[in-house]
């Protein structure tokens, strides 16, 4: 996407989102700034940093995710700066994703070309801020949205809507409800309580039984029943993601 569209989306999201001009000039500013620096910062095995370039057009959903999470933890601790920094970035490779490309990138040019002639509608801005949820699983559930559109109109439209569904998602200051809250307490103690102990507790008794009748070799299979009781309780680490995205544990 050209980096008009990109400027225009953000002003649209970030007129939505009521920023102030300061912030908002630094969200135009982020989300140019992976074309003007192609090289992505991140953490190599070493526990070092090093550059590595990011695919436009297809990237890696979890490396978006992971600018989101930065954003987002910025933004509870109060740096406003550096979230909406990496929500830029982050929206940059969002709105990158809806411009068709076609086979060999023969059709990118042309498709980039047409969003940028097209000015952004704020409605779609507005829409998007309005119905976003402070989740980092809708904010997932909107990436997965993101894709190439044929029509130019379209793409823009989607590009708008998502960007700003995703940065109302990450910049929200909404505290999740008591119920909200005392839900994930009870799923907490739940896993803590009954989860944990039965998880640990069935291998060990599957382990003593093995012994006592002669077959010890049996007691691996403690491991596969303290890794499905462990996988089991999806609903607790929905939760505690969940609870995390507001700085909270479980
Ligand atoms: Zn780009």
């Amino acid at each position: 996407m050209k980096w008009t569209s990109h400027a225009e989306i953000s002003s649209c999201v970030a007129c939505a989102l009521g920023l102030s001009d300061d912030l908002q000039r630094l969200l135009v500013e982020a989300s140019v700034d992976p074309d003007r620096n192609p090289l992505h910062m991140k953490e190599n095995e070493q526990g070092g940093r090093q550059g590595v370039r990011i695919r436009h057009h297809s990237p890696p959903r979890s490396e978006i995710m992971k600018l989101l999470w930065k954003a987002r933890i910025a933004q509870l601790h109060g740096r406003e700066e550096d979230a909406v920094w990496c929500l830029g970035r982050a929206l940059h490779y969002v709105q990158d994703v809806h411009v068709r490309t076609g086979p060999y990138m023969i059709s990118h040019d042309q498709a980039e070309s047409d969003i940028g002639r097209l000015r952004a509608d704020p409605s779609n801005a507005v829409a998007g801020a309005e119905a976003a949820a402070a989740s980092p699983h809708y904010v997932r559930a909107c990436m997965a949205r993101a894709k190439p559109i044929r029509d130019p109109r379209l793409a823009l439209d989607s590009a708008t809507l998502l960007s700003s569904a995703i940065a109302s998602a990450t910049l929200s200051n909404r505290s999740p409800s008591p119920s909200t809250r005392d839900r994930w307490k009870r799923e907490g103690r739940r896993h803590r309580f009954v989860v944990l102990p039965l998880a640990i507790g069935l291998p060990v008794v599957l382990a003593f039984g093995a012994f006592v009748v002669g077959v010890p070799h049996y007691s691996v299979l403690g491991i596969p029943v303290f890794l499905a009781a462990i996988c089991s309780d999806s609903q607790y680490y929905y939760d505690r993601e969940e609870a995390r995205w507001f700085g909270m544990s479980l």
